[in-house]
């Protein structure tokens, strides 16, 4: 068991760059599950976030210059066009479930030069981004206010990335004004990950044996994002942009009608008409297939991309014209073309495409009969999302085996806990070395790991929770986050500002946004205690009292159902929700719209 443990880390960090190709990103968030409010209980484990991803998101760009550099990355000229590229990007994505309003600071100066912000030949990004967020809170845009930010700063970093995404699913940094690859790093902050490339090595009928290319689907702004500004359509489902109901998993072999991925995902699906089919392949790995007829020369016929764990936004693009066109142009010839057959002797599974039609492709799909285990679920509860950690933390997961049942520890044999941190150049290439700070077993629940954490360098750190069922599957969720020692010490930190209030509400852009008749409206607490979540009128007068109630520490999905506190229902226009927990406070602004 231990080594099935140790092989679960090894397998995790296995992942690396091909050699000599030049490397755009650094990403650092891999998969996470969070306990979920809103969901369809009928989806398999892991493959919807939890995160709102709905409605507007507010962005900020932060310009920063230093005092040993002055070089101004994203100039006030070019800042607004990047933000309507990148916000039409996202509302393309979406369907136009989401946009970004971006706001976007002056250039500002950094207090300290660059070598500051550079611990033992590597970038520290709590120093960067915590000196970041300090100048532009003087500058008057407040860090609460904003979903996410990009940092715009020349490289100071020794690696080859030309950016950094997701490091506490919030920021990114960026050094180059090229709105598609904001896209990317961007990406990474909503928990995509890089999207790879399969070259099959076999004619008709195809099978899947071949070579993997690393970060290399050319359809995929998670792949190579000078070609196209699309993410893959399991990613885009993972966030809600395609509902459940356009998504059909094949449980009987036949032949299915998939509707091109361009076109907005039909609200019912009353007809046999699906945005992609799901194939489970094995109990953590599915094809998916979906038609994208719009781009360039991809139009001719279906897309299979590859899921290897169903907590991963990772995906394999298969390109089904093995070996035909140099590697450069591979992106012209990855699709199943009709009359191809794509076989997986191994899984029992046949993909063929039938008709290709203008907006729609007809395909037949053989699965086999037998049903899948399913693995454990984990949710990693604390630490809540996009939040700095100081001095000591309880790192806290949930975990249940579904095919045991659903309460905390069912089915479950043993939880690991391994807080570390990757090191070297690159840290997903070869020659990797996984620093590991502390780790631990637990053999049933609560699932709480405390670590003191003020001895530790800052640092971006990785938690990985492993969980192993009493049947022998593994599965496991990965939480990146920072961890800031600077400034007071922890001791005095504690005593000056209780540490559990720095982390201690989220609140969310309700969805939808406009609304009518209802919206929900998320938000998080990170520690248990009294909860108040109260409308407001433009004028400030008291409308509606949501919540008023002892939570515990989670996430939260309140539906407001556009009446007042006497079930009134109120008129068109803007209000405002705000949430207090203790002192704490943090307001957004909705519009109802009838
Ligand atoms: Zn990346």
């Amino acid at each position: 068991m231990k080594k099935r443990l140790f092989l679960l880390l090894t397998t995790l960090l296995g992942g690396k760059h091909a050699p000599g190709r030049s490397v755009q990103c650094l990403f650092l968030i891999i998969f996470i599950l969070m306990p979920m409010a809103v969901s369809a209980q009928s989806e398999p484990p892991g493959d919807i976030m939890s995160r709102p991803t709905f409605g507007v998101h507010k962005v900020l760009f932060i310009r920063v210059i230093y005092p040993d550099d002055n070089r101004v990355v994203l100039s006030g000229q070019r800042a607004p066009i990047h933000a309507n590229n990148l916000n039409d990007i996202f509302k393309a994505n979406s369907y136009e479930k989401l946009a970004l309003d971006i706001d976007v600071t002056p250039v500002l100066m950094m207090p300290q030069p660059t070598s500051f912000y550079q611990l033992e030949n590597r970038l520290s990004f709590v120093r960067l981004r915590a000196d970041a967020i300090k100048i532009a809170e003087d500058a008057g845009f407040l860090e609460s206010d904003y979903d996410r930010e990009i940092i715009f700063t020349v490289k100071i970093w020794p690696q080859p990335f030309t950016g950094i995404g997701g490091v506490n699913l919030r920021t990114s940094f960026m050094t180059r004004d090229n709105p598609t690859l904001s896209a990317h790093e961007v990406g990474h902050t909503f928990d995509f990950n890089h999207a790879n490339f399969w070259r099959v090595t076999s004619a008709n009928p195809i099978d899947t044996v071949g070579t993997l290319i690393e970060y290399g689907d050319k359809f995929d702004v998670m792949g190579d994002v000078h070609h196209f500004h699309h993410y893959n359509p399991r990613n885009k489902f993972r966030l809600g942009w395609i509902p459940p109901e356009s998504i059909l998993t094949v449980s009987e072999s036949g032949t299915y009608t998939i509707r091109a991925v361009e076109k907005p995902p039909l609200a019912g699906v009353t007809v046999n008409e699906y945005t992609a089919l799901r194939i489970r392949r094995t109990p953590i790995s599915d094809y998916w297939v979906f038609y994208r007829s719009q781009e360039d020369s991809a139009n001719t016929g279906a897309m299979i991309t590859r899921i290897e764990s169903r907590n991963s936004s990772s995906s394999i693009l298969l390109d089904m014209a093995p070996g035909s066109l140099p590697e450069k142009r591979d992106y012209q010839d990855a699709a199943l073309v009709p009359g191809k057959t794509v076989r997986d002797q191994e899984a029992g599974i046949e993909i063929e495409v039938l008709e290709r039609h203008s907006d729609s492709l007809i395909v037949r799909v053989v699965v086999p009969q037998a049903g899948l285990d399913t693995l454990p679920v984990i949710d990693i509860v604390s630490p809540a999302f996009g939040k700095t950690i100081k001095g000591g933390v309880d790192y806290e997961a949930t975990a249940f085996d579904p095919d045991v049942g659903q309460v905390n520890g069912a089915g479950i044999d043993t939880v690991k806990f391994i807080l570390g941190y990757p090191e070297g150049d690159d840290p997903y290439g070869e020659g990797l070395s996984f620093v590991i700070l502390a780790v631990k077993d637990f053999s049933a629940p609560p699932y709480i790991f405390h670590v003191e954490t003020a001895s530790f360098p800052d640092e971006s750190y990785r938690l990985i929770v492993g969980a192993l069922s009493q049947n022998g599957g593994i599965n496991r969720a990965i939480i990146n986050h920072l961890i800031d020692n600077t400034g007071p010490s922890a001791e005095t930190a504690v005593a000056a500002k209780p540490v559990e209030l720095v982390n201690t509400l989220q609140l969310q852009q309700n969805y939808p946004n406009p609304f009518n008749p209802s919206t929900t409206i998320n938000y998080s607490v990170a520690r248990a205690g009294k909860v108040e979540l109260t409308i407001y009128d433009l004028l400030g007068k008291k409308v509606r009292t949501l919540v008023a109630a002892n939570n515990s520490a989670g996430e939260y999905a309140v539906l407001w159902d556009g009446r007042n506190d006497a079930d009134r229902r109120v008129g068109s226009g803007s209000y405002y929700y705000k949430l207090r927990v203790g002192e704490h406070t943090s307001t957004k602004r909705m519009l109802l719209l009838k």
